[in-house]
């Protein structure tokens, strides 16, 4: 009986203990003493906690939740390295070489300690978010975007949120659908700014869209505008079609997906136009279904394969509209193959259309 009693006095005991003993200064409770992330883009964060507690401190873990679109709400773990002991400082470096993240991603972070004792403490979740502070950055809000940017003045990014703005709409329009989330858009002076944000640029970027984020990267001087317009319209593009569809089950064909991107830019390029007319006219277009996979890195092919693109999205636009056009998303989302979708919208599967746009462009070339 007396073994058994023996606990329910040593509870009594640590009840009556806490109102004497605040958990701050008690020197057997585990407790956090300093937690902290420094960010260094677009290279690191680092996360840093120092700690202490009557009996070693055996387990800590980084836990962690990124602001991004997610099939489930996905909880990450990182472990910093340390010796248990009483007095614990230590830090967890997220080394951006394994994941790139954009500028302006957001997540919120928490830490799991454990003592020997078995005592275990969560902090308070916190948000941090990852900013490219080499620049000054300024911000202009508007119904749908978030411009950034630290070069030109006012009228500059309010001739860009307008581009945004219009491009929402006529993708409302066009393919009926609209983000849930304000996207952001972070203008960078230059193509070379923007490259010296991410940790492997590519020779040619000159614009990223991060759908998952719903943050765009791009690289608009004022002397360059025009290409920034229709640049923030393709990406633009990107974001709110790869909201629509994100789905587990399917993947858009990339004809489908770069040529929306490429109509919603504007007026068609002639460059693309003329490239599209001579190799029609000499019979070496890139076949569609080639085309739903990956482009070509080979630059010849892939202009073609972007120009092709932007003309059988508009042919599917001008001759079934935007009703049909939606429905092939919903069906792609849906984890429908290419044919099944185009069959279940546009009443023909993959070779079909093929051809009938083929049929369309011999008429447009012999009439040119
Ligand atoms: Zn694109």
């Amino acid at each position: 009986m007396m073994r058994r009693l023996l606990p329910a006095i040593i509870l009594v005991l640590c009840c009556l203990l806490i109102p004497l003993a605040p958990a701050a200064s008690a020197p057997d409770s585990l407790h956090v003493l300093d937690s902290s992330v420094d960010s260094e883009f677009p290279l690191r964060l680092v996360f840093s906690i120092e700690a202490e507690s009557g009996n070693p401190i055996t387990d800590i873990r980084l836990m962690y939740q990124m602001d991004r679109m997610n099939y489930a709400n996905v909880t990450s773990e990182a472990w910093p390295q340390f010796e248990p002991s009483t007095m614990v400082d230590t830090s967890w470096t997220w080394d951006m070489r394994r994941a790139s993240l954009p500028p302006g991603a957001a997540m919120t972070y928490w830490w799991e300690l454990r003592d020997a004792a078995g005592v275990v403490v969560e902090t308070i979740p916190e948000r941090v978010v990852f900013s490219d502070d080499r620049y000054e950055w300024s911000t202009l809000d508007s119904d749908s975007v978030s411009i950034h940017w630290y070069e030109g003045d006012a009228g500059f990014a309010q001739g860009l949120s307008d581009v945004c703005e219009e491009a929402v709409e006529t993708l409302a329009l066009d393919v009926g659908t609209r983000m849930d989330r304000t996207v952001d858009v972070y203008i960078y002076a230059s193509s070379a700014d923007l490259r010296q944000s991410m940790v492997y640029p590519q020779e040619w970027t000159g614009g990223v869209a991060f759908t998952e984020y719903g943050i765009i990267a791009i690289g608009i001087g004022p002397s360059n505008l025009d290409w920034g317009t229709r640049a923030l319209r393709h990406e633009l593009t990107h974001l709110v079609v790869h909201a629509a569809t994100f789905s587990p089950f399917g993947q858009l064909p990339t004809w489908l997906d770069e040529g929306l991107a490429m109509y919603n830019e504007g007026e068609p390029d002639e460059s693309f136009e003329s490239l599209l007319y001579s190799a029609a006219g000499q019979d070496m277009l890139i076949s569609l279904r080639t085309l739903s996979g990956p482009f070509s890195s080979d630059s010849q092919k892939a202009y073609l394969s972007y120009a092709e693109s932007a003309d059988v999205v508009r042919y599917l636009l001008d001759e079934h509209g935007s009703t049909a056009m939606h429905d092939a998303l919903m069906y792609f989302k849906g984890g429908e193959t290419i044919d099944e979708a185009l069959t279940m919208s546009f009443g023909m599967g993959l070779d079909e259309l093929e051809e009938a746009w083929h049929a369309s462009l011999e008429g447009e070339l012999s009439h040119a």
